[in-house]
């Protein structure tokens, strides 16, 4: 009998003894204790949370001293447990969908080549599919365990390949019309919110983050933003008309969102979901094919292509390629129409500098360092949730969180206390019911980055509040709050990208202003003030692309909000009108009719032409009360002038 990581021996005989009980190996098949299904049993065990883990092995072990004629009848009146009321029901109803679902699991996945049942019953096989490290933290899912490989394949398509499908698709894309991709919009919106489940699971499989993280910033964000593109954002691009001046009297004036053609979208690891749907979904509105590659990190192997074909997409508007940095280069190789570039500044810059000679426009949405200015009329409890939340959600890796918090002299203690405490109330785990506040950090090499800003700010003299007791190299990286930061140490200059919230003091709103602009990056921040007065003026004066003035990590909240970055932020916009536009060739268009009269700036020019048009544009600019009357009779003059002028040249020609 093979031996398990998870259960005992006694456990696993259980397992074995229902498992033949169940599936005794009929019409061919072999017994459960024959087939290699309990060797699969640690991999879904390292799925399950703890409480349904240790629920599932005490059931093991009782279910091991009954006998078979007993263990049969049990299963058979657990298949009815609809006939009992109450408790004694829900226990029957745990029993047939726990551990009658754990070992019909284990054997077909035995049976089905690749794990197939797994796709069938909805269940994501990549978990139970990869190897994990005995001894590990069961609470970890595996692509968020210690030394994890990143997602390289599979080389189909190739950079190239893709390119040409995507290009071939927008003909297809173009008989589309706005309505009609609108439509192929709110089809995705159906498609993600009836599989939401399975792509928090997916999205916690790949990031290890907690189970609200994924569901609200990721799925929920997702749907609004798809919400408010096949809605507002369809008014955005449809054409429209601006104002013509006098001097074009009798034109119309027009502006057209028209396609770029193919975008290449290239995204980060923190939000893989988000990151995907947003930037697709508005180059998609704008008429665009995509080519999109998602981190190595976080590949979510299959699920953005599952969920377009389901909203009928076809398959060549938007093409996934997997891989790394150097199949990015590959990709910006193939000279997209434009680069939607999310992630590092470091690579951002390398992006812009490979894209440069191709002349390929690049949109940056890179790393931040943002400030929260806390002024001390603020409501404390409130702020104080507000920096726990802002620095610790998705376990600080977003490029929005807090990363900087500066609280007025006065209230710097209590704020401090009322933060301590709320911080010591966060739970951590990477949850299967929604409890966890934190999750698990993503990547090996983020946490590498955490643990030398937090070492350099322990050599340096900073006072650790809370989260000392992390052990520099665990995924499970608790909240950490740390004072007395000067600025040489790396958690004042550079982002860190994790669950560390330095605190300031500071004295004064200039002091402030100054502190808070005091960084390389200018993506976002917030200010905290009951005088919103006061608020709006240190708002505006800190140098960001977005800023909550009482609230925090707000703006990205609404999709009609444009999002990006000043500074080593990055440049561009996307979301809301002006990011639905970044995506588009934006064209102006002027109309007139075709009415046989020469324009008066057009030949010949003449002294007199010159003498009206200075005049003209005296009356046009020097205002007055007369000026607009006076203007339009030099106007009138002009136009006599040059029919006839218009003659002459006509016969100075022969
Ligand atoms: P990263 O720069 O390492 O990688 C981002 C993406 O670029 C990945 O898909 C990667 O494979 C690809 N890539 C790497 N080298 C490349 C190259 N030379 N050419 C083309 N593509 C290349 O960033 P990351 O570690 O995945 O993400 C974390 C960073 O992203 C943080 O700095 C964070 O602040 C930033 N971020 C910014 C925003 C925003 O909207 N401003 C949002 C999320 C994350």
């Amino acid at each position: 009998m093979s031996t398990s990581r998870h259960l005992s021996p006694t456990q696993l005989k259980g397992l074995l003894k229902v498992g033949d009980v169940l599936v005794p190996g009929l019409g061919g098949l072999p017994p459960f204790s024959a087939s290699h299904a309990a060797g699969e049993a640690d991999r879904m065990f390292d799925y399950m949370n703890e409480a349904d883990r240790e629920g599932l092995k005490r059931v093991l072990f009782l279910l091991r001293f009954l006998p078979r004629w007993l263990l049969r009848l049990i299963f058979f009146v657990a298949t009815h447990h609809r006939l009992f009321p109450g408790p004694l029901g829900a226990a029957f109803r745990m029993l047939n969908i726990g551990v009658k679902g754990c070992v019909m699991t284990l054997y077909y996945s035995d049976l089905t080549p690749d794990g197939a049942i797994y796709r069938e019953i909805g269940w994501d096989a990549k978990i139970v599919e990869r190897e994990g490290a005995p001894g590990e933290a069961a609470s970890v899912p595996s692509a968020a365990r210690e030394g994890e490989r990143p997602f390289l394949g599979p080389k189909r398509p190739t950079p190239k390949e893709a390119f040409e499908r995507a290009r071939s698709g927008r003909a297809s894309l173009s008989r589309l019309t706005l309505e009609e991709r609108a439509k192929h919009l709110r089809e995705l919106s159906r498609v993600i919110l009836r599989r939401r489940e399975e792509i928090v699971e997916r999205i916690q499989a790949d990031t290890g983050k907690s189970r609200l993280d994924a569901l609200v910033s990721e799925v929920f964000g997702a749907l609004d933003c798809l919400q408010w593109l096949s809605s507002h954002g369809k008014r955005a691009l449809r054409e429209r008309r601006v104002h013509t001046p006098w001097t074009l009297m009798g034109k119309r004036s027009l502006i057209w969102f028209e396609p770029l053609g193919t975008v290449l979208v290239i995204s980060p690891w923190n939000y893989p979901f988000y990151q995907a749907i947003v930037p697709i979904a508005s180059a998609f509105l704008a008429g665009n094919t995509v080519v999109y590659k998602p981190s190595e990190w976080t590949p979510l192997e299959g699920l953005i292509e599952d969920c377009l074909l389901e909203a009928q997409f076809a398959p060549n508007w938007v093409q996934i390629v997997y891989g790394d940095g150097s199949v990015g280069r590959e990709l910006i190789e193939e000279r997209p129409d434009k680069v939607f570039f999310t992630g590092s500044t470091r690579t951002g810059r390398s992006v812009l500098a490979q894209a440069a000679p191709l002349l390929v426009p690049v949109e940056l949405e890179l790393g931040g360092k943002d400030p929260m200015v806390v002024f001390e009329d603020a409501n404390i409890e409130r702020a104080a949730a507000g920096a726990a939340w802002g620095a610790f959600t998705n376990t600080g890796q977003s490029c929005t969180s807090v990363e900087r918090l500066y609280v007025q002299e006065a209230i710097y203690e209590p704020l401090k206390k009322a933060l301590l405490e709320e911080v010591r109330r966060i739970r951590q785990g990477v949850d299967r019911d929604g409890n966890a506040e934190i999750g698990a950090m993503t990547t090996d090499f983020q946490v590498a980055i955490v643990r030398r800003h937090v070492e350099d700010a322990r050599a340096k003299g900073a006072r650790f509040l809370c989260g000392q007791d992390w052990d520099g190299s665990s995924r499970m990286i608790p909240p950490i709050v740390v004072e007395d930061v000067t600025d040489e140490m790396l958690l004042c200059r550079e982002e860190t990208f994790g669950p560390v919230l330095p605190l300031f003091k500071f004295r004064s709103e200039e002091e402030a202003v100054e502190l808070a602009n005091k960084s390389p990056y200018g993506l976002s921040a917030s200010v905290w003030s009951k005088d919103l007065e006061r608020a709006r003026r240190v708002a505006a004066r800190i140098v960001t692309g977005n800023v909550s003035i009482n609230n925090v990590m707000v703006t990205e909240g609404n999709p009609a909000l444009p999002f990006g970055g000043t500074k080593e932020s990055g440049f561009g916009r996307y979301k809301g009108e002006q990011g639905l536009h970044s995506f588009c060739n934006v064209k102006s268009v002027m109309i007139d009719r075709d009415s046989g009269k020469i324009e008066a700036n057009w030949y010949p020019y003449t002294r007199e032409k010159y003498l009206l048009f200075g005049a003209l544009i005296e009356h046009l600019f020097r205002g007055g009360p007369l000026s607009f009357f006076r203007f339009a009779l030099t106007g009138l003059k002009l136009e006599g002038y040059c029919k006839r002028a218009r003659e002459g040249y006509r016969n100075r020609a022969r």
